[in-house]
């Protein structure tokens, strides 16, 4: 029989799947015998029947109700009871973290008696009132659907009345009409009386937490961090214990090193007299951990032992949620904290240094992404001028944008086009929306570990919070800082590596990882700073693993020195379309008007020695090395003038009696010919080369004789000639032969002998199901999966991201675009049928991928498990790649870590 309900007891963290993070991760503390308050966890099973069916799974309530009254039996008080009830906590825990975004009810089992018995003496009056309120408010906002907003109305009129600014003035009297007062706004909004029934409070927060898994900014979230939405969450139900009992109580959060910049010592915020939510939340500041120490040593120095034994034991940083209760340390949760991408290389390094963890360790726990946000610009510093505001350092980076003050307004902007501030007092998970869409997020109130930070973090967004000198004014959307005020719409400047905000755009200067890349990549220098040292060291452990070769698109000597620089080990895709491109469109324009063959033979040899001349430059900058050079690829009139304003120079010159100059007319004539209503399913690639007679040839002589040139200068030059857009075999037996014609003739002539192996791109469906033929004519296969994906798919490329890709996310179609993220499950499906297929005709068969994919760090991994060769993508992709080449051959791979 199918179990849904698992007492912490018997979990641990290798059943996250079932139990969620933060279930397995209680059992596990308590596992290892650390101070966590007793209770259970119902299984992401039982939410994923309830998604489904809209009902829990038959049985679940029996369990529940047998792991309650284990729960009573064990602390000896009961759910509900007059004096001293057991009171719970319900909160959602899901396999990956979702931090804010989905519900927590807590002080489930108070009603109009039990409180009374919590209160028991005059001294705890206030606090028994104040859980009561907490949990009509979050009841009432999270199980019954009544808006926030009122109830925070209400509080807000209470604190008005008695002059005071927050709801820790106010006394037991007050809390008691508050209460009340909350009860009716409950009947008023939802024609039901709050429930008093604990047992019912209980199934009800429930099944609640269970819904929210599908809250609109759960939903969200997800996809930002392409977490599958059938996962569901699991529910935990926990005694509650009490931060908010009075000065020696308090509640915090916490991390074993600082997940900002990865310094190593704890590191976190402590709230007195305050629940986990009001740290969280970022409502009120929180105070250094350092002020526990102060207060409490004895609970300092043992929550300094735990935060230890955890590191230790998961071998890794972690954060946790804890409580004081009167001078008792609880543990309310653990898990592997959410880091940034400095934080990750820095802490990887730091575990390699100590001893605990292997360098492959290491390596897998970083990635691809993290090591491009590294390679970002930063702020200039001489160029800043005096900052605006200073807050918190949470997120780092730079970033420019507009300010805006509310969510909406951000993603409205962002649609436009504009690069976005998100400036708020302090988030909450209604704006995750907002700051989605903004290159930072500012607040002035929070700490590192405030919703805003934590959520920014996750992200990779930038991040100052707490600025306390800005007075947001979020209806009026200005801000203040001193003297100055900042309208919406105005340019902001926000640091979050320093934690500092200007006015204006403040110009920005490589990364010092940039900058090691730009380099060469070798061994740093003594003095240099820790990053570098941190990444050079995973990048040597990368190459050394690695079976994917890296390779670059470039086609420019310039892009291939660099390229080269940071590492790629030849040129993947070379396009050709910049040849026929700026002033040498006077020749492309003479080759397509060509009245016959021997004005366009003219043209193409005035064309001819340009080609050449680039050729050679760019196998000179990748001497050595292969250089794969794509045939021309584009439809041709797209190196013609465009067709409306060469429509409107005729017109006008013909509506002032005027005779049009000739040369427009005929072009306008040739443009109305090769109109295309589909050009990315016209006349381009291979088909072009067959139909416009010497262009193929023109191409490969100019390669064939830059060869020669670099053979007679010293140079190793090992070019291949690659075919575009094959979908027949024919095709490319075809423009095979004509390249192996034009190969031999200069060969002949110059008595170098030119060999360059032809290979062809794998970008139409049925290039990839006739690849077994086609591999027979090919020396080597390239996947251009850009081509391949539009195809597959039958996605116009140029089109649909910005028509209807947001609402494809929206809808969950796919959780990342399959422009970005390789389609596995379609195109990948074709690639991995080609690289088969193409393999058993001819073993040997090369096989790489050209498209952007092959720079993505989430197809990587993909492009190794289906046994390409090489990955190839722009040079500033090209350390990502290897990087992921690193992680991908150490998956699957046990005992590289030593312990
Ligand atoms: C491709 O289609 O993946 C490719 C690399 O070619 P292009 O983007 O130039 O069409
Ligand atoms: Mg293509």
């Amino acid at each position: 029989m199918v179990r849904y309900v698992y007492d912490f007891a018997e979990g641990g963290r290798d059943r996250a799947d079932l139990l969620g993070g933060k279930g397995a991760n209680l059992a596990e503390m308590v596992r290892m015998g650390l101070p966590v308050p007793p209770g259970f966890t119902i299984t992401t099973e039982a939410c994923r029947v309830f998604l489904e069916t809209g009902a829990p799974p038959p049985g679940l309530d029996g369990e529940i109700a047998a792991h309650l009254a284990r729960l009573e039996q064990a602390a000896g008080r009961r759910l509900g009871q007059v004096d001293d009830p057991l009171l719970l906590s319900v909160r959602s825990g899901a396999r990956y973290s979702m931090p804010g975004m989905m519900e927590t009810i807590l002080d489930i089992g108070l009603n109009e008696y039990a409180v009374l018995g919590l209160a028991k003496s005059p001294a705890r009056e206030r606090f028994a009132w104040d859980s009561y309120r907490r949990l009509v408010q979050m009841f009432g906002t999270t199980v019954m659907g009544v808006d926030e907003a009122l109830f925070e109305d209400v509080l807000r009129s209470v604190e008005h009345q008695h002059h005071v600014v927050d709801e820790a003035h106010l006394d037991a009297c007050d809390l008691i009409r508050i209460v009340e007062t909350f009860k009716d706004v409950v009947k008023e909004q939802t024609g039901e009386d709050f429930p008093e029934d604990p047992h019912e409070q209980l199934r009800r927060a429930v099944l609640a937490v269970f819904g929210s898994w599908n809250a609109e900014r759960a939903r969200v979230y997800r996809r930002r961090e392409h977490i599958p939405d059938g996962l569901g969450t699991a529910v935990t139900v926990q005694t509650m214990v009490f931060g908010n009992r009075g000065e020696d109580s308090g509640s915090g959060v916490a991390f074993t090193r600082d997940p900002s910049t990865g310094a190593p010592g704890v590191y976190g915020d402590y709230l007195p007299n305050a629940q986990g939510e009001d740290v969280v939340s970022g409502t009120r500041d929180a105070v250094p951990l350092e002020e526990l120490r102060r207060r409490d040593p004895a609970s300092y120095d043992e929550l300094c032992g735990h935060l230890r034994r955890l590191e230790e034991h998961y071998r890794d940083l972690c954060d946790i949620e804890f409580t004081v209760e009167r001078g008792t340390l609880w543990m309310l949760q653990t898990r592997i904290g959410k880091r940034t991408a400095q934080a990750a290389f820095a802490i990887a390094g730091q575990l390699v240094d100590e001893g605990v963890i292997s360098v492959d360790e290491a390596l897998r726990r970083v990635d691809g992404e993290g090591l491009a946000r590294l390679m970002f610009p930063r702020f200039d510093a001489a160029g800043a001028g005096e900052p605006l505001a200073r807050g918190v350092a949470a997120s780092p980076g730079a970033a420019v944008g507009v300010a805006v003050f509310d969510s909406a307004e951000a993603v409205r902007r962002a649609a436009a086009g504009e690069h976005v501030v998100l400036v708020r007092p302090e988030t909450t998970p209604d704006d995750l929306p907002g700051m989605v869409a903004a290159q930072a997020v500012l607040t002035s109130r929070g700490g590192k570990t405030s919703h805003a930070a934590v959520v920014a973090r996750g992200m990779g967004k930038v991040c100052v919070c707490g600025a306390d000198a800005l007075a947001v004014d979020v209806r009026g959307r200005r801000f203040s800082a001193g003297d100055v005020t900042v309208e919406e719409g105005t340019v902001l400047s926000v640091d979050g590596s320093d934690g500092l905000v200007y006015e204006g755009a403040v110009p920005l200067v490589d990364s010092v990882v940039m900058r090691y890349f730009e380099d060469g990549g070798g061994p740093p220098a003594e003095d240099a700073e820790q990053v570098v040292r941190d990444v050079h060291r995973l990048m040597e452990r990368a190459d050394a693993v690695r079976r994917l070769e890296v390779r670059a698109n470039a086609d420019t000597p310039e892009d291939a020195a660099r390229a080269r620089r940071f590492g790629a080990r030849g040129i993947g895709l070379c396009r050709t379309e910049h040849m026929f491109l700026g002033e040498r469109r006077a020749y492309v324009e003479a080759m397509i008007l060509a009245a016959d063959d021997a004005g366009r033979d003219a043209a193409l040899a005035e064309l001819l020695p340009l080609q050449r001349r680039d050729f050679a430059a760019i196998l000179e900058a990748m001497d050595g090395l292969p250089v794969t050079v794509r045939l021309l690829d584009p439809p041709l009139h797209e190196f013609l003038p465009d067709r409306t304003e060469l429509a409107v120079r005729v017109a006008r010159a013909e509506a002032s009696g005027r005779e049009p100059d000739p040369r427009d007319t005929a072009l306008l004539a040739a443009v109305t010919r090769m109109r295309e209503e589909n050009p990315m399913l016209g006349l381009r690639g291979v088909r072009i080369g067959l139909v416009v007679p010497g262009l193929v040839a023109t191409q490969v002589r100019a390669l064939a004789e830059a060869v020669v040139e670099r053979v007679r200068a010293g140079g190793a030059p090992r070019a291949q000639v690659m075919v575009p857009l094959v979908g027949s075999v024919t095709e490319l037996h075809l423009v095979r032969e004509e390249v192996e014609r034009v190969l031999a003739e200069v060969s002949r002539a110059s008595g170098v002998a030119v060999e360059c192996p032809v290979g062809t791109m794998i970008e139409l469906p049925r290039a990839a199901l006739t690849a077994g033929r086609i591999a027979r004519d090919a020396d080597f296969f390239s996947f251009g999966t850009n081509d391949l994906t539009q195809t597959t798919w039958g996605f116009s490329r140029d089109d649909v991201e910005a028509a209807f890709f947001p609402a494809y996310l929206d809808k969950g179609v796919f959780d990342a675009s399959p422009f970005e993220t390789l389609d596995r499950e379609g195109v990948g499906r074709l690639v991995e049928l080609a690289v088969a297929e193409g393999r058993a005709a001819r073993p040997g068969l090369e096989t790489g991928v050209c498209g952007e994919h092959g720079g993505d760090p989430g197809s990587v991994g993909f492009f190794h498990d289906a046994g390409l060769d090489y990955v190839s993508c722009s040079p500033f992709r090209v350390p990502v790649a290897r990087l992921e080449a690193g992680r991908a051959a150490l998956r699957g791979v046990s005992g590289s870590d030593a312990r």
